[in-house]
């Protein structure tokens, strides 16, 4: 019988795995991790590498271990490596940097030792613990921890997906067969999307293929630090946040409140620089809103001005479906151990994070608990806090007992 059972192995999963070993003594082989991927965070270090992507938006003390300072240490400790670097005022660390104090942490709390490479298909309730169906045979646990995210469900808008399913070369930048390397010069680019993924991408296309790539954005980019504000990391915001009631009004702020579809303000000035003065993408506000694909192997986009635009690939980086992750195998559990639901169709939980006595949520799936912040890398933080609470008091009181 294991006493956890950690449904992902992502960034939040890892943060929880670390949180249970090394502050509550969880031992390893109490603990399985259960994800798809190899090893722990592969989803996040292939989504990150697939943008072209360099630095963090977060800065250096939002990590995977439990001490704020872990990642500024770690990068102190390796000051002879030319990635061990932190950018600018808010200290946004390097890609590379981060995925190593990853791969640091999972070796320091051994949790190479409880990761187990499998799907979670089912979970049935045994009155004394959880019987979990995996692709690798069933578990035993006494308690479940959903990790999971929208990850995996990259948004294509319904005339792309109508391309795509035709075998039409239309990619989402999360696709599984979307590599970085498949751009390269000659080809023309347009790349759809406003955010952070869509402009770094743009800006990788528009330096292999110069004057060729295109940027379709919805409208302006807004410019911001972070993709929330910090208050919500915090007891400004997340307090009252907490005595609101009433499920509809916390998901108007959580939406309201994410700023999805922002860039930082240096991101910003490089398109500024790539468009204007070195002339290498061009710009448009009109996004598309249709396409063909053209015999001769191009496409053909309608953008919302009316105008057209013929490229030979099309990359979309539209984020990620706005439907509750895991809805396939999850769904049929959400019916069968009768688990709430709001009307968005998001897990209603417990302020410990609790969707049932014996299952705990964190990230995406913790956001009408947790606010704007908590599919974020501080998400994981801020999960971890609550489902600590719990943790200590049944502790103390066990002692007690
Ligand atoms: C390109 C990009 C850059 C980002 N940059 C930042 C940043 O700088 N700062 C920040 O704070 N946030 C950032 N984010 C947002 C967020 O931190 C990441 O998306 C992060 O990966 C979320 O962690 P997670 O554990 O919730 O999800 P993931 O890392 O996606 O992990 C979820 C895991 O669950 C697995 N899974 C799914 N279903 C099952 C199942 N049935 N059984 C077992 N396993 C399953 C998946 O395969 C996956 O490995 C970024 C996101 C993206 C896409």
């Amino acid at each position: 019988m294991k006493e956890w059972l950690i449904i992902g192995g992502g960034i939040h999963g890892t943060y929880m795995a670390n949180l249970l070993v090394t502050k509550f003594s969880v031992p390893l082989d109490r603990l399985v991790i259960l994800d798809p991927h190899d090893s722990p965070c592969m989803q996040w270090k292939i989504m990150t590498c697939k943008t072209g992507m360099t630095y963090l938006r977060s800065p250096i003390y939002h990590h995977v271990d439990l001490d704020a300072c872990s990642l500024e240490e770690f990068m102190k400790s390796q000051s002879d490596k030319s990635w061990a670097v932190a950018y600018g005022k808010y200290q946004r660390p390097s890609l590379r940097l981060f995925n190593e104090h990853i791969d640091h942490v999972v070796e320091k709390a051994g949790l190479h030792e409880c990761y187990r490479v499998g799907r979670a298909l089912d979970i049935t309730d045994r009155g004394s613990y959880l019987k979990v169906d995996t692709t690798t045979g069933s578990l035993n646990t006494r308690r479940v921890l959903l990790a999971i995210s929208p990850t995996e469900d990259p948004r294509f808008p319904a005339w792309a997906a109508k391309l795509k399913a035709k075998n039409a070369p239309i990619r989402h930048v999360f696709d599984d067969d979307f590599y970085l390397t498949s751009i390269v010069p000659g080809f023309s680019y347009a790349v759809l999307g406003k955010g952070l993924s869509a402009l770094q991408l743009a800006l990788y296309a528009a330096k292999l293929s110069p004057g060729k790539t295109h940027l379709l954005s919805n409208g302006r980019i807004p410019i911001h630090k972070f993709d929330s504000d910090p208050c919500w990391l915090g007891p400004r915001c997340l307090e009252p946040f907490g005595k609101e009631k009433d499920l509809t009004v916390r998901r108007s702020i959580i939406t309201n409140n994410m700023l999805n579809g922002s860039v930082p303000q240096e991101v910003a000035m490089d398109i500024l620089q790539a468009s204007a003065k070195d002339q290498i993408l061009h710009v448009s506000h009109d996004p598309a809103v249709d396409g063909q694909f053209l015999r001769n192997g191009k496409f053909e986009l309608t953008q919302s001005n009316g105008e057209k635009l013929v490229v030979d690939r099309v990359i979309l980086a539209t984020g990620f479906d706005h439907t509750c992750p895991g809805s396939g195998w999850l769904g049929d559990v959400i019916t069968k151990l009768r688990l709430p639901l709001h009307s968005d169709g998001y897990p209603i939980v417990d302020r410990y994070l609790r969707w049932h006595r014996r299952i705990f949520v964190t990230g995406a799936l913790g956001e009408l608990e947790v606010g704007p912040a908590a599919r974020n890398i501080f998400g994981a933080t801020l999960a971890g806090h609550r489902i600590s609470q719990l943790l200590e008091h049944s502790a103390s009181s066990t002692t007690k007992e």
